[in-house]
């Protein structure tokens, strides 16, 4: 899911101009001779091996794609060879793979960004200023005199990036030393040049094809669709360039930003490809000094080209061939952003710039159609004292271990006969798709230590205890206070097998009672454990996926499968362990189910939710979070904003239309500093702006941690894809999604 990246006013937009024909070699008129020959048994035909200059074409429109920035090496090939030219005067050589590496390993570009504090006539006011800065950001500043200006002038640090100094530069303007700007010293860094391992050549571009036009190429063994580029970074790395036509590079976006087995609806998988189109048109050209027009991660859209292409996405990709949303006739700027938590912001609220009309905040009701609500007409049933028995009865009863005529408190506080028992882990087995194995026991079943004895026996455990037990380790899960009253050796495995499987745990008083009689409700509960230790195939344990016209859809393989919902399904929502029997449920995509299906029907299911929110499971943390900092916590994540010294308090200083804190004040034993937007997230380490903040204080009333409360992933920008699904599942078309989340756009065909 995509993030941000910086905000973008200046129209790059890009549409329907047809750029160029992107015609490969089409510089290479003079052929040169390869200077190494390529494997293969007959090197004297490498050198025509080469196809004409041009065969291989990227239709436009095309994008450059930056996949692989400031790698130190790269490996590039096709199944029947690639072909490596240059612009170097027509360079041209046909080898079976193409490594390149920097020309200049080991030249790094020496760090030349500076921050100028101060530059003054007097020495002693600069040496103080120095003493200042120094005391400010623990970096020790020089003071030089530069006779043009005929001053001393105050540096501090060394960078290779103008960023790097940039963040130090507003750290020492926050913290009351004004005026400090970022300055380059030395001569700039020479244009660097690659070198073709195979052949040992020198080059400053190389643009490599595969031999064969048909095949595909890889980089690093991934594969590509179009042609590769390679060039020197200015960071002394290699830059890698995919040059792909425009409908190609949405197909290896699109499966990554909207992911087609855990969103499977049509409408809202085209919508992302309309945004994702007119986001690459929008922003093309924007790393035009390093070569390509957008970078392949999250800043801008994750691109992993064919490998993460899937059927769902390239038919949205294909049926929305070229169209794009426009606001006056231009490629708008197509935020999106994974989940608002029910309501989208205003652009420039969260990114700086002015206010964009068609980034305006909007209702997210869609959203809460992508939480599917889950009923059944078998309420939940009161059947006994034992913690978590009604959920164990009903997986058996489900399973059809257990008949549904045992749901009465009166029976299972009964003790079952040796008959029942053995009909029950008779069909424990059908259920489980095991074969069972013949277990010998003495005496009545509804002991404890024989039943205990039994049931491993059945389950062919035996051999678990004579050879995956230890004695050391059943002393030490046997350690329980009556262990003299396990009967025999047999018994004594049997019990320690039991506890290390999950099945059998110690009363209250660390006692067995192997002694003791079984009651129905106790025999329930073993099974049951042992039924979720067996797991597959008659407990499925996948993710939901969604809900549509009675249909439960699941993950848990590659392929989405649906089942219809039984109607009198039995419904558990499973909490931090303890199960709780429920008439609906509201289920997030993403989350951990378990269910047990029948004749092609749901008929029960349980949710793993958590109570902890954020820190355990996916689907909350798409919905609802928590983040408890301390002050020191926030002091940390402060730092490149600025240092208030000790934080005392946190107080939002405006709220935007979603309710989103869009300007936050720190204060602290030193001042204070306002973050807006983005930055905001980025200094506390937030998943989204939308959150309510809470304060444990210590007897003297001080902030001890922060307690923030929040909704939703993302920036809260534009196109909410969980509520884009949520749109498609209720019958939306991808125009509706489209118009719905981007304010007064009009769909038109780029090409
Ligand atoms: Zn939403």
């Amino acid at each position: 899911m995509r993030r941000h990246r910086g905000w973008r006013t200046s129209g790059a937009a890009w549409v329907g101009a047809a750029a160029a024909a992107w015609l490969v070699a089409a510089s290479c008129r003079t052929m040169q001779q390869p200077r190494t020959i390529p494997a293969g048994p007959a090197p004297q035909a490498a050198p025509q091996a080469a196809p004409e200059a041009g065969a291989v074409v990227v239709p436009t429109p095309a994008v450059r794609v930056g996949i692989l920035v400031d790698v130190s090496r790269v490996s590039i090939g096709a199944d029947t060879g690639v072909v490596v030219s240059g612009v170097d005067p027509g360079y041209r050589a046909a080898v079976s793979r193409a490594t390149f590496v920097p020309a200049s390993t080991g030249m790094r570009v020496l760090p030349r960004f500076r921050v100028q504090v101060a530059s003054l006539a007097e020495q002693a006011g600069a040496q103080n200023v120095a003493v200042r800065v120094e005391e400010t950001v623990q970096i020790r500043p020089t003071v030089q005199w530069n006779p043009q200006t005929s001053t001393h002038q105050v540096r501090v640090g060394a960078f290779v990036t103008r960023d790097e100094a940039l963040r130090l530069a507003t750290r020492l303007t926050r913290s009351g030393l004004p005026g400090a700007y970022v300055v380059e010293e030395g001569p700039p860094p020479a244009a660097g040049r690659i070198r073709l391992l195979e052949t040992g050549e020198e080059l400053t571009v190389a643009t490599v094809i595969p031999s064969k036009p048909t095949d595909l190429l890889t980089a690093d063994a991934a594969p590509y669709r179009g042609i590769l580029e390679v060039r020197a970074s200015e960071m002394g790395g290699l830059i890698v360039v995919n040059v792909v036509h425009t409908e190609d590079y949405l197909r290896g976006v699109v499966p990554n930003e909207l992911s087609p087995l855990a969103f499977p609806a049509m409408e809202a998988l085209k919508a992302q490809a309309v945004a994702a189109r007119s986001y690459v048109l929008h922003h093309k050209g924007e790393f035009a000094a390093r070569g390509y027009d957008i970078c392949a991660t999250q800043a801008c859209q994750v691109y992993r080209g064919k490998s993460s292409e899937h059927e769902m996405t390239d038919r949205a990709v294909a049926q929305t061939h070229g169209v794009i949303a426009t606001w006056r006739g231009q490629a708008i700027n197509a935020y999106y952003t994974s989940t608002c938590g029910g309501f989208t912001e205003d652009g420039e609220n969260v990114f700086d710039g002015e206010s964009i009309p068609y980034l305006k905040g909007v209702a997210c009701a869609p959203e809460r159609t992508a939480w599917a609500t889950l009923h059944t007409t078998a309420p939940p049933r009161e059947v006994g004292s034992e913690p978590g028995l009604g959920r164990d009865l009903s997986l058996l009863v489900s399973l059809g271990v257990l008949d549904p005529a045992l749901e009465a408190p009166r029976k299972l506080s009964g003790i079952p006969t040796d008959p029942e028992i053995r009909s029950w882990v008779a069909r424990l087995h059908q259920a489980l798709h095991r074969r069972e194995c013949e277990s010998t026991v003495n005496g009545a079943l509804a002991r404890r230590g024989t039943f205990a004895q039994y049931l491993v026996g059945s389950l062919c455990w035996e051999e678990r205890g004579r050879r995956l037990l230890a004695p050391p380790d059943s002393d030490y899960l046997l350690e329980v206070e009556d262990r003299a009253s396990l009967k025999g050796e047999e018994e004594r495995l049997a019990a320690a097998v039991l506890i290390q499987e999950g099945v059998l745990s110690p009363f209250a008083d660390n006692t067995l009672r192997p002694g003791a009689a079984l009651t129905r409700g106790e025999a329930i509960l073993l099974l049951a454990r042992a039924a979720e230790r067996a797991g597959p195939p008659a407990l499925v344990a996948a993710e939901f996926a969604g809900m549509a016209a009675g249909q439960v859809t699941i993950l848990r393989g590659e392929e989405p499968e649906s089942f219809a919902l039984d109607p009198a399904v039995r419904l558990f929502r499973s909490l931090d362990g303890v199960r709780a029997a429920a008439s609906e449920l509201s289920l997030a995509v993403g989350d951990r189910v378990n269910l047990v299906v029948a004749d092609g029907r749901v008929i029960f299911l349980e949710a793993e939710q958590s109570r902890k929110g954020a820190a355990a499971d996916r689907s909350s943390r798409y919905y609802r979070w928590e983040a408890r900092l301390t002050p020191a916590d926030l002091a940390r994540g402060l730092g490149r904003y600025g240092d208030v010294g000790t934080v005392r308090d946190i107080v939002p200083r405006r709220i935007g239309v979603s309710g989103r804190v869009v300007e936050l004040t720190v204060r602290g034993s030193a001042g204070e500093i306002v973050l807006k937007g983005l930055r905001i997230r980025a200094a506390l380490g937030l998943r989204e702006n939308l959150f309510v903040i809470e304060r444990e204080t210590d007897s003297r009333g001080a902030v001890e941690r922060f307690v923030i409360t929040g909704k939703g992933w993302g920036h809260g920008v534009g196109l909410c894809q969980v509520g884009a699904f949520g749109m498609a599942q209720s019958g939306s078309t991808f125009e509706q999604i489209l118009q719905h989340y981007y304010t007064g756009i009009q769909l038109a065909t780029a090409y």
